[in-house]
């Protein structure tokens, strides 16, 4: 399969091509936006099966090189950032993208979700309804587009708050994120003068989901989400 791998840091990339050309992908690489659109203009060429995109480019901001790239085609798109907080994830996948990779991330992973991406890619699934957006633990389905919640297919109203505390815990579950972590990246602010907000927060969540076992207080460190077991 032939893969865009747009990434202006040429070890990060040479290091990369090497993993995935083991992997049997034949890597071009573009260092920046406008490289990476020349690219992907139609050729006499087998088309990609996707587009790995770092968003911090020389030229363009990977978020509008995206909705470029979006505007033109339907190939899959994997973001790959630094930026790990749940407002820029929702962004990137506003935008289109199929899939959102935190840096540094485990190379098993990336893998992994590349050919999760090509394979819905190739099986012509309406990539507008953007699966990869959605989270689902068990009973619990989270749309990231939409803002949607529903458990055992009953929508949740959740407010604004509450849906991005449970979308930052839903990206990675079983790990302890702590206070400070939350509130930095929710509530966009420090520590003082939030009081007792998220406490009040995380019981909102347990009661409206009515699964009181999902979140779990991690006495003196934070909270994290336990996936129910179906
Ligand atoms: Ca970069």
């Amino acid at each position: 399969m032939r893969l865009l791998l747009v990434e202006d840091d040429d070890h990060v990339a040479a290091a990369l091509s090497a993993v995935l050309a083991r992997h049997g992908f034949k890597v071009v690489h573009a260092r920046s936006g406008e490289e990476a659109l020349q690219a992907l203009l139609p050729a006499d060429k087998e088309p990609f099966g996707v587009v790995l995109l770092d968003l911090g480019l020389p030229d363009q901001d990977g978020y509008e090189v995206c909705g470029k790239i979006r505007k033109r085609s339907a190939i899959p798109v994997i973001m790959v950032t630094a930026r790990a907080d749940v407002r820029s994830r929702i962004h990137g996948l506003n935008l289109g993208a199929d899939d959102y990779v935190v840096k540094p991330y485990d190379t098993g992973e990336l893998l992994a979700r590349i050919h999760a991406v090509a394979r819905r890619g190739t099986t012509g699934e309406d990539t507008g309804a953007n699966p990869a957006a959605a989270l689902l633990l068990g009973p619990v389905r989270i749309e990231l587009p939409t803002r949607r919640v529903s458990v055992e297919d009953q929508e949740v109203q959740l407010t604004r708050k509450e849906f991005d505390l449970l979308a930052l815990l839903a990206q990675r579950p079983g790990v302890v994120f702590r206070r400070e972590q939350i509130i930095s990246e929710v509530w966009r602010t420090s520590w003082e003068g939030t009081g007792r907000t998220l406490e009040v927060h995380v019981a909102s969540l347990r009661s409206k989901l009515r699964l009181p076992a999902l979140i779990e207080t991690v006495r003196g460190v934070g909270y994290r989400l336990v996936p129910p077991s179906r």
